[in-house]
This record gives structure tokens, C-alpha cells and sequence, in this order.
């Protein structure tokens, strides 16, 4: 069939689709080199996605939590060597929205309280579209520069946010690893220089391991990472903490760096930041604070007080897929002197074109290790502009709130042990009942989280600490509200009482 009747065109069509853009009239599909589609072959796939997407999105709330993830068959029935044609795109895009996305937790479920909840703000997947359509280069101011200014706007943003002073600079990152990989850079940079394996690296033993990788990474080996132990309310306890820092100068090593969490993921536990910034102060030791649970809290001026002193952190990690409801793949670091980020990252090289003033235009590769990367910023710069900042004010104060709320619900029920209560969105608690050893109750604990998973309404996971099984509920998800929280409840009291049937 001749193209032009393949698709439709009418003269007319024809004729101001040549003048608007002559190029996509010459790739005919029959044209074996040609990768173009035509204007109709782009309006059919975009409709045929937004259309299953609509519908996917709509229906989250009906499809069970925790999708159908027992699938080793399905996983090795996959596999295929690459497709020397091209398919239509029903038999590609159907099975991946109907049998391969469902058998997957479904994170973006109203009733998802597992782990730390993440988002998927609709905006920013639109942002992520227009970003590979246009598919510009933001690696360097130059190339893009009104758009790696909506990055900057972003950053500025989050440093006002979070109380951070002018010198500072940031990174858009992938997630919370590489903003801490990249802060730990920027202290052993700043206090070690080249001189790096004297140095040591002070957290707490409920801090995400994600840091410890990323000092691994950063090339600061676990023998110079510190674990200091924490008080009754899972927080680093700083008496230990200058203990350590004292024993390690007397044994001839450098003390560096303490990263602190702000919410830590066990328990949600924010550290004493106030004295652990005092300590550091004292002592010259950069501090870094891991906000990418809790740090967001901080743009509601009513919960500030929960996150005393993040403001004075040397750097902060940031994760607006998780507080700021982003899609998995938006995190952010925060470096108090932006010089240090820069003294890292900045380069030349004689193809690399530079900005007419690098302390006015912030420049991407000149603050982070990558050079072509997506355009990250731009999902977070539509989500706010469409919503305003004071809608996520608002969610987050409710997502807190809702906390509390299930918090003492759950915690009033007969044979709960509250360990946990919330310092912002999570809390932890266990089974127990007269007469039981921890591992009875470790076994009714983690039998409760399976068979409210189950029921297919909330999603909950747990924790071991010292031996010691938890549950976990975390309330960060956009789309948690009152109903999910009840339905929790409700699931909580019952498999509990069944569990508790005949014991104590
Ligand atoms: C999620 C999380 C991380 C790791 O961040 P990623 O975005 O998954 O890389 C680090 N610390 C805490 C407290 C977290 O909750």
C-alpha cells in the first residue's frame, strides 16, 4: 500500500504537514534505514499509551498491593534474543500493561505503607515525555540554557526549603545513594585530600546502607566507618558518638565526617541534629544529614521543629521521589558551600564549551560525575508549577497527621507494643503477650504483616533490630488518606486478635 493511503493524508494535510515539517514526509516506513515515524504513527502510539496508561492509573487503587510476585516461570519465559523486525505495538505494549507491570509491588497503591513509600506524580511523567521527545542536552549550561536554569530554579527551591544560606550549591541525582556518594566525596575532598585512608566516617547502626556503600564508593573502607549505638528512641547517641571521635584522634586517625539521618528507615528515628551539628562544629568535622525519608517534613513551618538544625547541615540528602511524591529515579543533594561540590566535579576540556559566569549559571557537569544525563529537573519543576508548593505543604502535613492517627489506633489495640512512635510519618511496633520469648513474638509480628499484606488492602514490611522483629507502617504515599489508614486499622485488629487467640 502506498504510504500516503496507509495513513490517511488528505491533500490538504499533506500539503501543511510538508511545509511544517518537510522531514517526516521523506522517512517512509518502507524506507529500510529510516527510524522517523510520521506525525499520525506518533499521535497513534502516544494515544494508545495514554490511553492504557489512564486506565492503569485509574485502577490502582482496585489491584491488590502486593502484586502476584512469585514469578521465576514468567521471568524465564521472557527471555528472547533482540527482535530482528519490528511488532505492532498492541502485542508489545499489551502484555507488559496486563501480565508484567501487576506482578510487581504495587508501589504506587493508596494502600502501599511499606519500606518508604514513594510517589508517581502524574505531571512528572509527563515531564519525563517531553524531556526524551526533545531529548535536549542539559549536561552543560550552554547547550540548553533556559532549561538547565528551570534545573537551577529547582535547587534553589530546595535550599530555600531547607534553610540552606546563598553559597549553596546542589545536584539533581538519581536517588539517595548518589547524593550521599557525592556529599562524602565533597567532605573527603574538603578534610582529606588525597590523603584518604586515615580518615573516618562517623553514622549511627540505624543508618541506611546506602550510606555505607556510598562511603565504600567514595573509597572509605567499612574499617573506617564508626556505627555509633543509639538511645531507647533509636536516635545516635552523641556521648558515644564524641567517645568514638576521641578514641579515633588518640589512635592517630582522622575523624572527617558524621552522617546523621533525618528520618531513619528502620524506625523513622530523626538523630540530634542541633548537638550532633555543635559536635561537629567543635570539632571540624563535616556533617552530613540523610534526609531522604524525613527531610521534606521541613517545608511544613508546623513540623520544622521535628528537624531542628537540618538548616545547619554541611549537606543534606534529599529524595523527592519519596517526600515530594516523585516517580523512583529523583533524588537531590544539598552542599552548604557549593565551592566544595564544585572543587570535586568541576573540569575542562578543549570540546566542552563553558558558561559566561560560572557563579551565575549553574552548570550541571560542573557540580555532579555526569556529563549526558535526562533531564531530571524538569519533572520536578512541572509537578510544582502545575500543583504549587503549598498542595505538597498540605499532603505532607496530612501524610504526618494520618501517622500519628494510626499510630495510636494501632498502638491501643490489645497485644500491640508500640517501640516506635512516629517522629514524623513512620513508627514500629510488635505482638506480645504474657509469657512470650522474642522469637514467638518475632513469629506473630512477622505472621501479622503477611496476613494483612495478603488481605490485599495495605502493604506492610518490617524491621529487625537486635534481634528484635518489628512492624513498620509508613504513611508517605500521595495517595494514602483516611480510607487507607482505616482499612489498615480494621486489617491490623483483626489478624491480631486471630493471632492472638489462646496466647497470654
Ligand atoms: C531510601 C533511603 C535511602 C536511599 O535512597 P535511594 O533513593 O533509594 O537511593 C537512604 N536513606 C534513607 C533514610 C532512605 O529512606
Amino acid at each position: 500500500m502506498h504510504l500516503l493511503e496507509k495513513i490517511g493524508f488528505g491533500f490538504e494535510r499533506m500539503v501543511r504537514l510538508m511545509s511544517d515539517s518537510a522531514e517526516l514526509m521523506l522517512l517512509a516506513s518502507d524506507d529500510p534505514a529510516s527510524l522517523e515515524m510520521t506525525a499520525d504513527e506518533m499521535r497513534a502510539l502516544g494515544d494508545d499509551v495514554l490511553g492504557r496508561i489512564v486506565e492503569h492509573v485509574a485502577g490502582i487503587g482496585r489491584q491488590p498491593v502486593r502484586g502476584d510476585v512469585a514469578a521465576e516461570d514468567l521471568c524465564r519465559s521472557l527471555r528472547e534474543s533482540a527482535p530482528e523486525r519490528g511488532e505492532p505495538a498492541a502485542d508489545v505494549l499489551g502484555p507488559l500493561f496486563d501480565e508484567w507491570i501487576p506482578r510487581s509491588f504495587t508501589t504506587p497503591s493508596p494502600g502501599y505503607l511499606a519500606y518508604i513509600p514513594g510517589g508517581g506524580l502524574f505531571p512528572a511523567a509527563v515531564a519525563d515525555f517531553i524531556s526524551a521527545a526533545t531529548n535536549r542536552y542539559t549536561g552543560v549550561w550552554l547547550a540548553a540554557p533556559a532549561l538547565v536554569q528551570i534545573e537551577a530554579n529547582v535547587l534553589e527551591w530546595f535550599r530555600t526549603w531547607m534553610g540552606f544560606p546563598g553559597s549553596t550549591r546542589g545536584l539533581l541525582t538519581t536517588g539517595g545513594s548518589m547524593a550521599a556518594f557525592n556529599a562524602i566525596l565533597c567532605a573527603r575532598e574538603r578534610h582529606l585530600g588525597r590523603d584518604v585512608r586515615p580518615g573516618v566516617l562517623y553514622t549511627s547502626t540505624h543508618v541506611h546502607h546506602s550510606v555505607v556503600k556510598a562511603a565504600r564508593l567514595a573509597g572509605i573502607f567499612e574499617d573506617r566507618v564508626r556505627h555509633i549505638p543509639v538511645d531507647a528512641d533509636f536516635r545516635m547517641r552523641v556521648d558515644a558518638l564524641e567517645a568514638a571521635v576521641r578514641a579515633d584522634r588518640a589512635a592517630g586517625l582522622r575523624p572527617f565526617m558524621v552522617a546523621s539521618s533525618a528520618g531513619t528507615t528502620n524506625t523513622g528515628a530523626v538523630d540530634p541534629l542541633d548537638q550532633i551539628a555543635d559536635l561537629c562544629a567543635a570539632e571540624g568535622l563535616w556533617h552530613h544529614v540523610d534526609g531522604a525519608y524525613g527531610a521534606f517534613f521541613h517545608i511544613c513551618e508546623d513540623l520544622r521543629p521535628l528537624l531542628p538544625a537540618l538548616s545547619r547541615a554541611d549537606s543534606l540528602t534529599l529524595d523527592p521521589h519519596k517526600g515530594l511524591f516523585l516517580p523512583y529515579g529523583t533524588g537531590a543533594l544539598l552542599v552548604r558551600d557549593g565551592a566544595a561540590l564544585r572543587a570535586v566535579h568541576g573540569m575542562s576540556a578543549g570540546y566542552l564549551p563553558g558558561t559566561p559566569d560560572p557563579d551565575e549559571f549553574y552548570d550541571p557537569s560542573q557540580y555532579g560525575p555526569e556529563l549526558s544525563r535526562g533531564f531530571p529537573g524538569l519533572r520536578i519543576w512541572l509537578c510544582l508549577k502545575l500543583f504549587g508548593a503549598a498542595r505538597f505543604r498540605a499532603a505532607l502535613a496530612e501524610k504526618r497527621a494520618l501517622a500519628v492517627q494510626a499510630a495510636a489506633r494501632i498502638g491501643a489495640l490489645p497485644g500491640v507494643m508500640m517501640v516506635a512512635p512516629p517522629q514524623l510519618s513512620l513508627f514500629a511496633f510488635h505482638l506480645t503477650w504474657p509469657g512470650a520469648t522474642m522469637e514467638e513474638e518475632n513469629g506473630a509480628t512477622s505472621a501479622l504483616l503477611e496476613r494483612v499484606t495478603v488481605r490485599g488492602r495495605v502493604m506492610l514490611t518490617g524491621c529487625t533490630v537486635d534481634g528484635r522483629f518489628l512492624g513498620r507502617v509508613c504513611v508517605l504515599s500521595f495517595r494514602t488518606r483516611q480510607a487507607q489508614i482505616d482499612a489498615c486499622v480494621d486489617d491490623v485488629a483483626a489478624e491480631a486478635a486471630g493471632l492472638l487467640v489462646g496466647r497470654g
